[in-house]
Formats: structure tokens, sequence, C-alpha cells
């Protein structure tokens, strides 16, 4: 079991995480429970060293970020204890959590299991810190922010855990977002693959990197409310969504509505455009604008270049259009102006009102059609479409920003992901 920080914001909380972890633990689960720190913590300490100074050594920094979580694992293993449930916190380095020694965005390497299983064996619950680790020298690291979901997944991997369930506000994963469309499905399952391309489009619930972890390591993780009272439904009954592995997910069982074609609709409106006339068509001229952002860490996502006009006698030239992440923009013009006669382009122009909508699904692997049913849809209400990218599972468009809610609108109607009744 995995809470976040607003389920351990305050005793109150931590009283009811504890009353949910003993009605768990009295099911007949063995239980490890690993917390985050109280919503605000990390940031309030992040900024004491921000303060003492903007030149922190990192290797101190983590001593400090890791406090926050140490004191929720403390605290929520008093209150377990005080409602008769046999509990103790393990911190990082006890386990011990090995990690590398990229402090502040540790890796984990192994989890030593033996105390944990010998704790659970006992009967105990056990509560261990999210977020932190330790490295080869026994100094404290931290995973990065949001890495408390990814402690989670890693324990639950070493531990050969049933399932890695993480409490969070939302009670699922649905096929949109459910403030732009009231009638958004909670999906019962999503894959590891599917999610991932969904989190990188912007349905922000778990970090990214855990859900890669999960898939490597093939840990099933439920995403499931923690605002729940008393009558709850039990996590065993899987009243969350599950991410799971293809052959799980295609399967019927556990009650499962019929598996769509298309699993969700994402959007992203932190992407700008940049189209480069006039590139001269010849070999390493895309290469010559790619390379300086490169160098300059810049992420490339959209790319069209498209066919090429013969503008002058001897020469052609062609336009490449791409999109580069929203705040890398300034330093993505300064690169290429830099490399703007090395490149040979004509214009720069750049568009930040541009959003990029996804619909993502294992199911298109098999099935021809999602792509055009995309554009008639989206052409048919007048929306104009700037760019395209294709993956396996996944097509994406970039629009106009402000065509971004109609586009998924009309996108959920058009592949039948609609509920019968708002959610
Ligand atoms: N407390 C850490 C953070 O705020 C880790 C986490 O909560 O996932 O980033
Ligand atoms: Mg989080």
């Amino acid at each position: 079991m995995k809470f976040g920080g607003t389920s351990m914001a305050g005793i109150e909380r931590i009283r009811s995480v504890a009353a949910r972890v003993k009605r768990e633990a009295a099911a007949g689960n063995q239980v490890a429970v690993v917390v985050s720190a109280m919503a605000g913590e990390t940031d309030r300490l992040v900024g004491f060293c921000r303060e003492a100074s903007p030149l922190y050594d990192p290797r101190e920094y983590d001593v400090v970020v890791a406090a926050g979580e140490q004191i929720t694992s403390g605290l929520l293993a008093i209150a377990l204890q005080a409602i008769g449930v046999p509990a103790r916190s393990w911190l990082g380095w006890q386990l011990p959590i090995n990690t590398d020694d990229a402090f502040a965005k540790a890796r984990i390497g192994t989890i030593d299991t033996q105390a944990l299983d010998a704790s659970l064996s006992a009967g105990e619950v056990a509560v261990i810190p999210g977020f932190q680790g330790v490295s080869a020298e026994g100094r404290i690291t931290t995973l990065g922010r949001g890495g408390s979901d990814t402690s989670a997944v890693a324990v639950a991997a070493a531990m050969k855990a049933d399932r890695c369930d993480i409490y969070t506000d939302v009670d699922g994963v649905y096929t949109t977002d459910p403030r732009i469309v009231p009638r958004a499905r909670k999906l019962a399952k999503v894959t590891y693959e599917e999610m991932l391309e969904l989190a990188s489009v912007g349905a922000k619930v778990l970090q990214t990197r855990s859900v890669g972890l999960a898939m490597k390591e093939k840990v099933r993780v439920q995403v499931l409310s923690s605002f729940t009272g008393e009558d709850a439904p039990m996590a065993d009954t899987l009243p969350g969504t599950m991410i799971v592995g293809e052959e799980e997910a295609a399967s019927q069982e556990n009650g499962d509505v019929e598996r769509q074609l298309i699993t969700g609709i994402a959007h992203d409106k932190n992407e700008a455009k940049i189209t480069l006339t006039s590139v001269p068509d010849t070999p390493g001229s895309v290469a010559s604008i790619f390379e300086p952002l490169a160098a300059a860490n810049i992420n490339v996502d959209m790319i069209i270049q498209n066919i090429a006009h013969r503008s002058s006698a001897s020469s052609s030239a062609t336009d490449v259009t791409f999109t580069v992440p929203a705040a890398d923009l300034p330093r993505s013009i300064e690169a290429l102006n830099q490399a703007r006669e090395a490149i040979g382009f004509g214009e720069l122009i750049h568009d930040m009102r541009v959003a990029k909508i996804s619909v993502v699904g294992v199911g298109m692997r098999s099935h021809a059609g999602v792509a055009s049913t995309m554009f008639t849809t989206l052409g048919a209400r007048g929306i104009n479409i700037q760019a395209i990218s294709t993956s396996e599972i996944k097509v994406s468009v970039l629009i106009h920003e402000d065509e971004t809610e109609l586009a998924v609108r009309v996108l959920h109607t058009a592949y039948g992901l609609d509920a019968e009744e708002a959610a």
C-alpha cells in the first residue's frame, strides 16, 4: 500500500490511513506500506536548502529532504500501534534500499528484503519511507521529486508482492480528463505501455518512472482512491484501475467491460511548434537542425519535413516543422539562430498556442483505420491538423490550443468511449 502526501497531511489523516491499513491486514494480507512526506513538506525542505545556499551540496540536500518521509513513516507506525496493529518503520538505510550515488535523482539498485520478510512473517506491518535510499558509501540518497511511487513499485518487486496499491486523490485512470468530458469512464485495466504513453502526454497520475519500473519488473499496480471512509471497498475487490501486462488486460475476467480499440485520449498543452522555412534539401541538413538542439539537451517530439520545392535552377528547399517542450522554446530559438548559417534556413516561425492530442490503445496494433477516424472526426469539426506523429499504440496530432476541449470531446465520442451516464 502506498499513500501520497495528501493522505499523510496531518495526524487525523494518518489515523485514517492506519485504519485503512488495519482493514487490509485484518483481511489476512501481509502489508508493507510506503509513505510520502506530508503534502508541502518536501517543498518546504527544498526551500531551506536553497535559502542556506543556492549552491548546496546535493549529498546534504538529500539528508534534508529525505527527512519528510522519515517523519511520516514513524508517525504511521505509532498510529498503527495505537489501534493495536504491530508495526515498525524501516528507513531506506536500515533495509537497505541500495541506490547509485546520483544524489537528488538516485536510481534504485537492489533492495534487501530479509528484514522485511521477517517483519511481515512475524505479523508486523512494515512502514517504509518512500523517496529515499542509501548509496554504496552509506550516504542518504533521494530518488527525485515524486519518487515515492517508484519506491513503492521497487519494494513490491523486491518482495514479489501480489499487488502494489497506490492510494491517490483520484479513484483510477480515466479514458480522458473527466473535467473536459464528464462521460469519461474509469478504466478497470490499462496496460503498462498505454499508461506510459498516457503519462508522457499529460495524464499525470503516477510518476512515469514508476510505470516503467512496474513494466520491467511485472508488478501489478492498482491506482485507487484514498478519499473513502469505513465503507470503502476492499482493495482486493479491485475498485481502482489495474495497470498490468497485455495478457492480463486482454482477459475478460473480473467482469471487465469489453476492451475498446482505443483506451484513452490525452492532451498536452506544454509543447511549442517551430517551423524553419527554405531549408536546403541536401543530405545532412536535417542533422544540422537537430544537432544543436540535442547539444542543448532539448527533447524534440513531433517532426515533419515537407516535400522539397525547386527554389532556384540548381537547388531545392523544404520546410521543416517540429515541436519542443514549451519551456525550452527560448533556448531552442537561440540554438537555432546560432546555427543559422550552418543550417541555411530562411525564416524561423514559432507558435506556443498549440496542443497535442493523442489517442492511445494497444488495440490499434491489430486494427486499421484508427488514424483515419481521428482525422475525419477532427476535420468534420473544422479542426485543422498542424502535425502528426505515431507510435505502434498511439496517434498524436498538433492542433490550435483553443480547440483542445472540443477535440478531446468529439474524439471520445467517435471512439465509443462515452459512458452511458456522466461520471
Ligand atoms: N515527498 C517527495 C516529493 O514531494 C516524494 C513523493 O512524495 O513522491 O517529491
Ligand atoms: Mg506523488
